[in-house]
């Protein structure tokens, strides 16, 4: 799975203190590929705050989708929330050089903060890899391409009648 960036998901922090937090409420499209989505492009919304901490900016973020899945099975299209927080550290990269004791903190260079990478790896992470319309989903026929959860089709009867392995039962008597 890829995707494309339509827009980036950017916290400017220029003005933020210890004292004044920078809250932030989000919405942006953002373009799927190689999944079972109905539709490529899906609006992610993403609220969060981010906070000082010392030296380090403390950003929490709790982002929501509805996605459109298409049944594995059936191909019916299925309404699916999706929604997970992140929370990341990050710090200034001219307060001090990097050094390797920063793990799990992400270096800044301006005063834009990035969510884009962090939302697409969470993002992947709650997408299912299959989607069922129901556990007992039918699927369609392979015959005719019928949803048999709506009706059930003729092509096994069909089949069997015309089965030439039951052509040779019936010339048998028994
Ligand atoms: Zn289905
Ligand atoms: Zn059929």
């Amino acid at each position: 799975m890829g995707y494309n960036i339509i827009s980036f998901m950017i916290v400017d922090i220029t003005k933020l203190t210890e004292k004044f937090p920078v809250e932030f409420n989000m919405t942006h499209t953002i373009g799927l590929k190689g999944s079972n989505l109905q539709s490529p492009n899906i609006d992610l919304t993403l609220i969060g705050i981010v906070c000082k901490n010392g030296e380090f900016f403390v950003c929490k973020a709790q982002a929501n989708t509805d996605l459109c899945f298409l049944c594995d099975f059936c191909l019916t299209p299925i309404q699916r929330n999706i929604n997970f927080s992140i929370e990341e550290r990050f710090k200034k990269t001219t307060d001090r050089p990097t050094q390797g004791e920063d793990e799990g903190i992400t270096h800044l260079d301006s005063n834009q903060i990035d969510l884009h990478q962090t939302c697409m790896t969470n993002l992947y992470k709650h997408i299912p890899m299959q989607v069922l319309c129901s556990p007992t989903c039918k699927g369609l026929c392979f015959g005719c391409g019928s949803n048999l959860n709506n009706h059930p089709c003729n092509c096994t009867k069909e089949q069997e009648t015309t089965d030439p392995r039951f052509d040779v039962l019936k010339k048998l008597k028994f």
